[in-house]
């Protein structure tokens, strides 16, 4: 008896402990969960940099401040220069929202979320983007070349 006392506290407080420790472990492992997957899959600060791809050499897109204004142009082109990707055009970032939201938004109104659940990657020509959209359907979207 003398020994078996101990040994049952002991036990009582180890499947606390376990139990404790797994409610914990659980609640960790959903956080980190949900915060690793959206991570993995858009590692840059911006959301256009994971989606724009260049459809005339494959590189990412990459956004530039000029003059004040908020550009995307093709990563080779940054680069080395106009001669290694001639006809990637430079995208204004505006006109980039305005095509997505047009294309996916109920309202038009452009709308990040809805944009990184909805669109896998956009493809961008000289005349036109090609928006490739989760579920498997493609919205193309014309620009003026100026
Ligand atoms: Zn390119």
């Amino acid at each position: 008896m003398k020994d078996s006392h101990p040994a049952i506290v002991s036990a009582e407080v180890f499947d606390k402990v376990q139990e404790e420790m797994a409610k914990r472990a659980r609640l960790v492992s959903n956080e980190d969960g949900t915060a690793e997957i959206s991570r993995s899959k858009y590692s840059g600060k911006y959301l256009l940099g994971n989606l724009l791809v260049c459809g005339d050499c494959g590189a990412s897109y990459r956004r530039r401040t000029e003059q004040g204004k908020v550009a995307w142009r093709c990563a080779t082109r940054i680069e080395k220069g106009k001669e290694a990707c001639s006809h990637s055009p430079t995208l204004d970032e505006g006109w980039v929202q305005d095509a997505l939201g047009a294309a996916l938004c109920q309202n038009g109104a452009y709308d990040e979320g809805m944009v990184r659940n909805e669109v896998d990657k956009i493809l961008v020509f000289d005349a036109y983007i090609l928006i490739f959209r989760a579920d498997g359907s493609k919205d193309k979207r014309s620009f003026r070349n100026d």
